[in-house]
């Protein structure tokens, strides 16, 4: 259903448990055959063919998420780019050759260590970028040479079907990637447990991720899960470039982003300037239709998203947090809200909240903002805006997450880098060389 005006935009099939084993077991029948340079192509040619059909996708993604058209089109680039690196990468998964004559037993041998695809991948995947989450998962794995079930959400499966069918046009054996759509547990469940799949990546909330750990047994696993993704501004910032990145980071996506900015540790001496800067941005966003190519904030996902994002920002106003813009739903849609003055334990902040919210935490000095933001079970991507590269140094050895931005927000992305969070925010690491590794693994032979 569309989120903005309820209409129904597509169905998708509800498959049933016995269903969803025999894609399993039709999958694990998948040998590749396919030559690092084939796998490459097809990676490239599904770069192409979804570039040729961006507006499709874009508005894919809008109708079933209510994501902004903007956010819809990045999104769709995101995915062509990534699909471009993976085929690069397809071509450099490499071994080693090691000598073993480190020992007088092992003798003078010589053992070549490769990298062979781990078998059968489940990808489950969150609503929130209903093509990238399923493409930073799919395309690692194709130029691995794994065979792929795709596990989209039930929220958004529209998107995850045309990006199949796509990789299909552009000459994905058939085995090689299936697809199951239907109820989180009958499904997703199911295919956790079969003992048909050979690894698990999962993207989505630490709840659903630790559920599915505990079923996991001794499968290989991959976990990207929430944050409350911190972004500290110090005295000697750039305020304005830090209240533009504040803004980004917060309000993207609608505010349902892992890497988004979900806390802003200010301090004391520059907040009052900050703040008012950061709700001049604020208040420069459009908020309206989704399919509006102008529009920059659409909808939640639903309409109980946004009344969850309303209660926190009223708790956090209880809590002695001023509000100074937005704090305004109207069904699903959620108003750009900056708070300031918000108390660093009030859940807004403590947990993760997914919508589009910048609330202020004003700290007294860095040590005080360190603290922080490793005062939280989460610990993805965090930000710092200063001018000073000793700062940068001792953030990036003390703070508790996956990546340190500096003078940039926890938003960055790039398909070349490692990501992946510390504590409730997962294990394991995304960005395609780093999905490559996950999924395969390494077999010896000694000569
Ligand atoms: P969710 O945890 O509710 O669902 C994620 C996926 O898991 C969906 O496909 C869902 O159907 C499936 N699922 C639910 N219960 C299951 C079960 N028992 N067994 C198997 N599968 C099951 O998450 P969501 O609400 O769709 O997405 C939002 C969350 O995802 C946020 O917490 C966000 O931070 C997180 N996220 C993390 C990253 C990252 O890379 N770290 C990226 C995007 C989103």
């Amino acid at each position: 259903m569309n989120p903005y005006t309820g209409e129904v935009v597509g169905v998708a099939a509800r498959a049933t448990a016995a269903q969803a084993l025999e894609v399993a077991r039709a999958a694990g029948q998948f040998r590749c055959e396919l030559a690092a340079y084939e796998r490459a192509d097809i990676l490239s040619r599904c770069a192409e063919l979804i570039e040729r059909a961006a507006a499709e996708f874009a508005r894919s993604i809008c109708r079933e998420s209510g994501l902004a058209y903007k956010d819809g089109t990045k999104e769709v680039s995101r995915a062509v780019a990534q699909l471009r690196f993976a085929a690069e990468e397809a071509k450099r998964i490499t071994g080693e050759a090691i000598s073993t004559d480190v020992t007088p037993t092992a003798g003078r041998r010589m053992a070549v260590a490769f990298r062979e695809p781990v078998g059968t991948v489940l990808a489950i995947t969150p609503f929130n970028r209903p093509l990238n989450q399923v493409v930073t998962k799919v395309a690692p794995a194709i130029a691995a040479g794994a065979g792929v079930i795709v596990k989209p959400s039930e929220r958004t499966p529209l998107t995850a079907t045309l990006f199949v069918r796509t990789l299909l046009g552009a000459g994905v054996p058939e085995r090689m990637i299936s697809l199951v759509t239907g109820d989180p547990i009958t499904v997703g469940e199911t295919l956790v447990t079969s003992g048909m799949v050979d690894m698990v990546t999962f993207t989505g909330s630490a709840t659903v991720g630790r559920r599915i750990a505990q079923r996991a047994g001794m499968m290989r696993t991959a976990f990207e899960l929430g944050d409350s993704g911190a972004l500290i501004v110090l005295e000697d910032a750039d305020l304005a470039a830090a209240a533009a990145e504040a803004a980004a980071g917060a309000f993207a996506t609608s505010g349902q982003s892992c890497r988004g900015v979900k806390r802003i540790l200010v301090q004391d001496t520059v907040a009052d300037d900050f703040a008012a800067l950061l709700r001049a941005a604020a208040e420069r966003l459009r908020v309206g239709d989704p399919l509006d190519p102008a529009t920059d904030i659409g909808t939640l996902i639903d309409e109980r998203a946004a009344h969850a994002v309303d209660g926190r920002v009223r708790e956090a106003v209880a809590g002695g947090a001023r509000l100074l813009c937005g704090g305004r739903r109207a069904g699903a849609q959620y108003w750009p809200t900056v708070l300031d003055h918000v108390d660093r334990r009030c859940e807004l902040v403590r947990e993760e909240t997914f919508g589009p919210c910048a609330p202020i935490v004003r700290v007294r000095d860095f040590e005080d903002a360190l603290e922080c933001v490793n005062d939280s079970r989460y610990g993805l991507q965090a930000g710092l805006f200063t001018q000073r590269l000793d700062y940068a140094l001792h953030a990036a050895r003390t703070l508790q997450v996956g990546t340190v931005v500096l003078n940039g927000g926890p938003q960055f992305e790039s398909p070349n880098v490692p990501f992946g969070g510390v504590k409730d925010s997962g294990l394991g690491r995304e960005g395609i060389r780093y999905a490559i590794q996950e999924m395969t693994r390494i077999k010896t032979l000694v000569l």
